[in-house]
């Protein structure tokens, strides 16, 4: 769908909202607790954490469905018209400055001092577009546990902004997970000193891990910069094949939200094995290994140590 219209027809959902919320009535019980607005799972989560029960939050972007580029649903645009607050990544995660996220906050014209980037004050990373020519954000800052510090500093300070009454309560639930965000860190560095030097190489499909590698000194290796350019092209798969043969690479590693074919071409190739798939861009499913921000952390280093050890 292209971006004219989308607004177009976001616009046009609002309008029947609108209309139909003139004879309706407000819904009483849920109404003391602040109505919250996230784009995708790892906000939601944080959100959530931080909130406690004060909290009463809605996720846009459903688990196995891209967050780069999102066609909002009727429902998200309702939630976030009538939301107390909207959270999301920034970075670029939600398509940057012409993306959907830009133009569902304009086309419900929600105040700016109610629309939180949980990214603030994260120093950005690079990558190259998808012609070479421009450097663009690399938006995938939370898979670095110290990010996920800052996020949560960031959802404390909005929550207590927003409810002033509550902020003791924000204030216990965020340091429960900067406790738990702080040992993540000690196990990354743990994790990763075990691992012989010349195999701290980590290769996945998307270049999302660089602001943990650089963090924590692996080298990093993609078959692609970012989901939202063409992936899988023989050319990408030719560069890694080649970059592997170059380097003392023990495994390969695929994301859960990504087509395995092109990775599995490249093990093939190489004869270096995918040992495991990691998280990127969503948690995983409620309940399982990868169902909060902090198990999805603790998965992710369990796994790349796993691999590389050998
Ligand atoms: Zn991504």
């Amino acid at each position: 769908m292209n971006r004219k219209l989308l607004t177009l027809c976001i616009m046009s959902i609002m309008a029947a909202l609108l209309f139909s919320a003139c004879g309706g009535k407000k819904e009483g019980a849920e109404e003391d607790k602040l109505q919250i607005a996230a784009t995708f799972s790892i906000l939601t989560d944080i959100v959530n954490e931080v909130g406690g029960d004060r909290v009463d939050v809605h996720s846009m972007v459903p688990l196995g469905t891209d967050p780069h580029e999102y066609e909002p649903l009727p429902e998200d645009i309702k939630k976030a018209a009538d939301a107390d607050a909207v959270f999301y990544n920034g970075l670029n995660l939600e398509g940057g400055k012409n993306g959907w996220f830009s133009i569902l906050i304009a086309s419900v014209g929600k105040d700016e001092k109610d629309v939180y980037e949980l990214m603030a004050g994260v120093e950005p990373k690079y990558i190259t577009s998808a012609d070479g020519k421009e450097e663009e954000i690399n938006p995938h800052a939370f898979l670095d546990p110290i990010v996920g510090i800052q996020m949560v500093e960031n959802a404390r300070d909005a929550l207590s902004e927003i409810d002033p009454d509550h902020s003791d309560s924000y204030k216990k639930n965020a340091d429960a997970l900067l406790k738990e965000l702080n040992e993540i860190d000690e196990l990354y560095k743990s994790k990763i000193s075990e691992i012989p030097e010349q195999h701290r190489i980590l290769v996945t499909s998307e270049r999302a891990y660089q602001y943990m590698t650089d963090r924590y000194g692996l080298q990093e290796a993609f078959l692609w910069d970012i989901d939202t350019e063409e992936i899988g092209t023989p050319r990408q798969i030719k560069n890694l094949v080649d970059f592997i043969k170059e380097h003392d690479v023990p495994a390969l590693f695929v994301e859960t939200n990504v087509d395995r074919r092109p990775m599995e071409t490249v093990s093939k190739e190489t004869g270096v094995e995918i040992v495991s798939e990691l998280y990127s861009d969503e948690l995983g499913k409620p309940g399982t290994d990868g169902g909060t921000y902090v198990k999805f952390l603790r998965y992710n280093i369990e796994k790349i140590h796993d691999g590389l050890i050998k």
